[in-house]
């Protein structure tokens, strides 16, 4: 816990288990088992994370409707999932399925006891309802440290949480003001910053001094971009920056670290799926949590893809026993490491590369073909003075490409006329089909989270205008 004093860290724990004194003891259970997991040689972690994934499934057949009826129509019994090979005999289950199947998908009996509701954001469309049980609440608090130990930072650390939505956080955390504030985690909200807004939040940090900041890539970005303006008002010396929730491009990741003093490490989770994998200090791809949540890559059609290969990121949980999600479909684009050599930091959880995008995140040619969000990701991936770009689709035979540049800065006429020609040839309706626009400033949907692509038909701001310097 970096320089906290003992007494401080007594009242930490206190406060936790006071909060929610069930997932406070079982996180405590919990971070003994995955430092151990973390330990653990290849072979064992597979085979605690086979029994996990076998106990899961059987008790879902025997206490969850939905899980019975899709086992027994396929003549299926828990004792059919001898391998994680054969978690494919069951399908997958994406979010209308869940909204149809109801409290289907509800465990009878002890599993729901102490489980709390909660739903998605509004940025995945129609939010989706599930619960969370003590188990997994306890595990996601356990993780959390875990996580942050990875980069030698110790519980209990002073948080600053900068996040960019009203809407993402939710009216329980409200409640939780006070006591998070004993536990030394300060929230602070990033969306539409100012510059006004932007010295007073310079100022909350400078008196916390936060050990450890995390919060959307998009509002640390924005929030960087500002400090880089303004050298000298932040002064703040943190041990361990982490984003989440969205694609983080070299150039994000670059400025945060100027600007924080700290360096970022890329986190992936959602709310509804909980942990799913983080960098580790060698922060050459993210390490998956196999002990809390499954993870496989997927086709279109469903079959696993090889190393490299970008897929959909399917997800089974664990440790939820109160409504198991087993081969979730989450939307979210990633591909498996190609190492072949294990991480130099000495974990042997397996590799994710960044996220990719989103699976909606695509173009449609005239030609009917899709190009998604990652082909425009490449052309930017190492392009200089770019802070985030934007590609909309604004009719059947028309891209409009934003670029938002750096402050001070102006992208090279060379990468922009690059950009324009390599997406006129992908997108195949003539040179003319696509136009590139520097533009002052990207404005963020209302979940204040960037999207890389816009497909055609959704409703976007108009970008802030361009002002040559
Ligand atoms: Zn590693």
């Amino acid at each position: 816990m970096g320089n906290a004093l003992p007494i401080e860290r007594l009242l930490h724990a206190g406060v936790r288990h006071a909060i929610g004194w069930r997932s406070g003891a079982f996180a405590e259970l919990h971070a003994g088992a995955m430092a151990q997991y973390d330990q653990a040689s290849p072979a064992q972690a597979r085979a605690r994370s086979l029994r996990l994934l076998r106990h899961v499934v059987f008790r879902a057949y025997h206490h969850v409707p939905h899980y019975h009826q899709v086992l027994t129509e396929r003549r299926l019994t828990p004792r059919d999932v001898r391998d994680f090979d054969d978690l494919r005999l069951l399908p997958l289950l994406g979010r209308d399925d869940i909204r149809r199947a109801g409290s289907a998908l509800h465990a009878g009996g002890r599993s729901r006891i102490g489980a709390r509701k909660d739903a998605t954001g509004g940025s995945t469309g129609t939010p989706v309802e599930f619960l969370r049980s003590v188990t997994q609440a306890a595990a996601i608090i356990a993780n959390e440290d875990r996580t942050w130990r990875w980069y030698g930072v110790a519980p209990g650390a002073r948080q600053a949480l900068i996040w960019g939505a009203d809407r993402d956080v939710p009216p329980t955390e409200d409640a939780l003001r006070w006591p998070n504030r004993l536990l030394g985690i300060r929230r602070l909200n990033a969306f539409a910053l100012d510059d006004d807004r932007c010295a007073i939040f310079a100022g909350q940090l400078n008196d916390f001094q936060p050990e450890i900041i995390y919060g959307y890539a998009t509002a640390l970005h924005r929030f960087a971009q500002w400090t880089q303006a303004n050298p000298g008002r932040l002064r703040i010396s943190p041990l361990a920056i982490r984003s989440s929730a969205e694609v983080l491009l070299p150039e994000a990741r670059a400025s945060i670290e100027a600007a924080f003093g700290g360096p970022v490490f890329d986190y992936y989770g959602a709310r509804d799926c909980g942990p799913i994998a983080g960098e580790c200090r060698a922060r050459d791809g993210m390490h998956v949590y196999t002990d809390v949540t499954w993870v496989e890559i997927v086709r279109d059609d469903g079959s696993p893809c090889a190393p490299g290969e970008v897929g959909e990121v399917v997800i089974t949980k664990l440790l939820e026993h109160a409504m198991p999600l087993i081969r979730y479909r989450t939307g979210d684009r990633a591909a498996w490491h190609t190492g072949e050599q294990p991480c130099s930091c000495g974990l042997t959880l397996p590799r994710m590369t960044q996220l990719a995008g989103r699976v909606g995140d695509f173009v449609v040619t005239p030609k009917g073909a899709s190009v998604h969000g990652e082909y425009f990701t490449h052309l930017f991936y190492h392009a200089a003075g770019v802070a985030r770009f934007q590609v909309r689709q604004v009719a059947a035979d028309r891209l409009r490409i934003l670029v938002e540049p750096s402050p001070g800065q102006v992208p090279a006429a060379e990468l922009l006329a690059y950009v324009q020609q390599a997406s006129a040839d992908k997108f195949g309706a003539g040179p003319d089909a696509v136009t590139v626009e520097l533009v002052r400033q990207i404005v963020p949907g209302a979940t204040g989270k960037h999207r890389f692509v816009l497909p055609l038909g959704a409703t976007a701001a108009e970008p802030l205008a361009w002002m040559p310097q």
